[in-house]
């Protein structure tokens, strides 16, 4: 039975842990099997870039954002703006429900 991330796209996550712990950010990409995510502006690495001119890439250092853990992330709930722990329900006709713990209403 696959594991079910308690976090998707486009989430608003809350950062627990780390360098930019108290940030909060959007989800971009999700990666299930790693149980990771990436987050907007948050774990930046810089990067050294080669110049690409047929693709308009100039060298140099760009930074970009790297996979962590989606233990150390809280999902920020829509309806009351805190981050929160979620109750994570399997309806009667197999969809999955997120349910704030602080405010008791759905996420979606
Ligand atoms: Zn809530």
């Amino acid at each position: 039975m696959p594991t079910v991330s308690p976090i998707k796209k486009n989430d608003d996550v809350y950062i627990l842990r780390g360098k930019d712990r108290g940030k909060t950010g959007r989800v971009l990409v999700v990666i299930p099997d790693k149980q990771r995510i990436v987050v907007e502006g948050v774990q930046m690495i810089k990067r050294h870039t080669r110049a690409n001119p047929q693709r308009n890439i100039k060298g140099g250092i760009v930074e970009k954002e790297s996979p962590i853990q989606i233990s150390n992330v809280a999902l920020v709930c829509k309806n009351c703006g805190k981050h929160t722990r979620i109750k994570h329900q399997v309806l009667a006709d197999g969809r999955h429900s997120r349910t704030c713990k602080k405010c008791g209403s759905a996420i979606e």
